[in-house]
């Protein structure tokens, strides 16, 4: 270790990715990636913009604010006084900065909770800034007991919920949420809703009611955007405007002309959109029909991937060999979940191809 590393550098754990191989082409089910591509709408609008690149981008990113705040108007039904503007949306390089960005803007000096098995760069993030945070013991079926969550000491400044939470893909209702907000006025509730488009209820209509709440998303899962990278904060535009000031103290240009671009298409083609996260969705329960025929143990879920338990064989083993044979899933060999593993869902026959092989694997 080089002598010139600072205590703080020393001290930290940093979040360890799914693996991206570089030694032979595997089905990758490992990364929750969307198995398809971006829209043509969206290709196109990258390939004009390149002619720009001599340019820096638009700081704040408004196509995109813009672009999102339409979305959602017309997903929620918002209209005159309610609807939202591009005020209420705040735009990074990728979700993970943006819920890095939320220490200098508000957890630093305060104790944050979130769950027990949750998002790991959530302990990564808030080490990074010296946050201290608690974790909250998710029940036996990994739901979140929203009782936990409402009458939290003093000392508690914030609230992270992964909703869907990841790894295990359950959703908490809406009304959780509402709930899990009315008992926490003076509390920051983020709500990471990296997943939501897969089944999930989104909270993002109810920032115009709290100024609690702010909900994190992102382009890379349901937009197929994830090599692109670009993350949204939304919330009333007193805490995004805190985001921009932290911003424009770091990197004032966190998402660049072609990132804009593609966001702003992908957004803008709705109906790519959803004829993906349709498919994805379908794919999902059948695939989930047949692993609980093999007889695995499948938590319903609302995400783009499936966390389950093999009966026979160790989780371990069947990632490993499921490896060898050129299908890569998460394993994590962490307490309560090393029995487990989290397979994102593919094509159709990129779930065949896995099912042939844990096939394999039992016989
Ligand atoms: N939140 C959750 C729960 C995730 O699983 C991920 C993807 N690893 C992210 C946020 C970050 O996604 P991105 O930085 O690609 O927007």
């Amino acid at each position: 270790m080089t002598r010139f590393i600072s205590e703080q550098a020393a001290a930290l754990v940093p979040y360890v990715p799914g693996e991206q191989p570089k030694d032979r082409k595997y089905i990758k089910l490992n990364t929750n990636e969307n198995p398809y591509p971006p829209s043509e709408k969206v290709i196109a609008a990258v390939r004009e913009e390149a002619s720009s690149l001599r340019l820096y981008p638009d700081p704040q990113a408004d196509a995109v604010r813009d672009a999102a705040a339409a979305y959602f108007n017309e997903v929620f039904g918002l209209t005159g006084r309610e609807a939202m503007d591009r005020d209420f949306f705040f735009a990074g390089n990728g979700s993970d900065e943006v819920l890095s960005l939320l220490c200098p803007a508000f957890f630093t000096g305060k104790k944050i909770v979130f769950a027990d098995i949750t998002y790991s760069f959530y302990p990564s993030f808030l080490s990074l800034f010296e946050v201290p945070y608690e974790t909250i013991p998710l029940a036996e079926d990994f739901s979140v007991r929203t009782e936990d969550y409402l009458n939290l000491e003093d000392s508690v400044g914030g609230i992270i919920l992964c909703n869907p939470n990841a790894p295990t893909g359950r959703g908490l209702p809406l009304a959780e949420i509402v709930r899990i907000l009315e008992g926490n006025r003076d509390r920051l509730v983020v709500v990471d809703e990296a997943y939501v488009d897969f089944g999930s209820e989104s909270a993002a209509g109810l920032v115009g009611r709290y100024d609690n709440l702010l909900v994190v998303q992102t382009l890379s899962k349901s937009r197929q955007l994830a090599g692109m990278r670009v993350g949204l904060a939304i919330g009333c535009p007193e805490l995004i405007r805190v985001l921009h000031t932290v911003k424009d103290t770091f990197n004032s240009y966190p998402v660049d002309r072609l990132a804009i671009a593609a966001a702003k298409a992908a957004f803008e083609d709705r109906a790519y959109f959803e004829e993906t996260r349709q498919r994805i969705m379908s794919t999902r329960e059948e695939t989930a029909r047949s692993l609980q025929e093999m007889g695995f143990d499948v938590i319903p879920s609302c995400s783009n991937f499936l966390f389950v338990k093999p009966a026979a064989v160790p989780a371990k083993d069947v990632f490993l060999q499921l490896r060898e044979k050129g299908v890569l899933v998460r394993y994590f060999d962490k307490p309560r979940i090393n029995d487990r593993l989290r397979i994102t869902i593919g094509t159709p026959e990129e779930m065949d191809a896995l099912l042939r092989a844990v096939r394999e694997i039992l016989q």
